[in-house]
């Protein structure tokens, strides 16, 4: 189960590894957005994602002897850089397992920290994961199905409410539902009247479709500039914890996340990747249910884009 008490454990867990990322008031997209803007700068964390949290509160509490033979994860990039980060301050080894389509800017900073790579197509990941796995004998570190993972990233949520506990709403990307599961559990035992609005990409809103039918719905692949929220299927421990507790989620089109990215870049001078920018481009369509006078916090998950993608923009 995933608990608030679990979350304030891995704060103090993670405390002497992490930065406590900056809390940013962006008085300059007030008008734009209609509310009080402020940012939580997770794209400014070592490895540039928040991803680091969960990673190393996941390997911080196994066993020693489940690590011995290294770990394996499944990622889109961020979760596998956490993951490199944490095995390398363990001195174990990871192979990370990437889809072809992966920004390079993410295989070039895992490979950077001493991971192998292994790349495939998007739908393979978990697949080729179990199958290292049962050859090498790693252990599989999920990049969000996993309590510990969870509790990881709800620790940002705790940071929050200390840097500015006037807070309203946070808004939180989703992609398999790990961090705004840790968000929510932390914020609602903590600081119930917080609105915790969820943000994913239209092309693949696994979450807003799941929640209407009631059950996971497993989408088709999709292309969307935010490539670390393509995820098919709402993670089974997270589909619960998000139903029952998250107050809404928007679905925003691709479009509306790459002007977030801009208008962050431009008027907020904040490099974020497009996935992280997805709640600002939510902002930017007018579907959040926030109003003028509240005190919003945009979780700004990332910021691992590279030249290359920016150039496209
Ligand atoms: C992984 C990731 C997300 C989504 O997190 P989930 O736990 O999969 O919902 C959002 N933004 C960035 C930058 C990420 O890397």
């Amino acid at each position: 189960m995933l608990t608030v008490e679990k979350i304030q454990a891995a704060k103090i867990k993670l405390a002497p590894y992490i930065y406590q990322t900056p809390v940013v008031r962006l008085h300059g997209l007030d008008d734009l957005l209609n509310c009080n803007v402020s940012i939580k700068a997770e794209n400014m964390q070592k490895t540039n994602s928040f991803k680091l949290r969960g990673a190393l509160n996941k390997l911080l509490s196994m066993p020693l002897e489940q690590l011995q033979h290294g770990v394996v994860a499944a990622s889109s990039g961020n979760h596998g850089k956490g993951v490199a980060f944490a095995a390398k301050l363990l001195n174990i080894p990871a192979t990370i397992v990437l889809p072809e389509t992966a920004p390079s800017i993410k295989v070039d900073g895992i490979r950077a920290l001493g991971a192998n790579v292994v790349q495939c197509k998007l739908a393979e990941r978990h697949l080729i994961t179990e199958a290292l796995s049962l050859e090498h004998g790693y252990a599989i570190i999920h990049p969000y199905d996993d309590y510990d993972i969870m509790a990881g990233q709800g620790t940002v949520a705790i940071e929050i409410l200390e840097q500015l506990p006037q807070v309203n709403a946070i808004v939180v990307p989703i992609g398999g539902g790990g961090l705004i599961s840790g968000v929510a559990t932390a914020i609602k035992a903590l600081a119930p009247h917080v609105k915790i609005i969820g943000a994913e990409p239209a092309v693949v809103s696994r979450y807003s479709e799941s929640i209407k039918s009631g059950e996971r719905l497993l989408l088709k692949e999709q292309k969307s500039l935010a490539d670390a929220l393509l995820t098919l299927q709402p993670g089974e421990r997270n589909f619960p914890i998000v139903q029952k507790i998250v107050d809404d989620i928007v679905r925003v089109d691709e479009a509306s996340i790459e002007s977030g990215m801009k208008t962050l870049l431009e008027a907020g001078k904040i490099l974020a990747e497009p996935s992280s920018a997805i709640g600002i481009g939510a902002a930017l369509q007018g579907h959040l249910p926030i109003s003028k006078n509240d005190d919003v916090c945009f979780l700004i998950s990332g910021g691992n884009v590279g030249l290359n993608q920016l150039q496209h923009l």
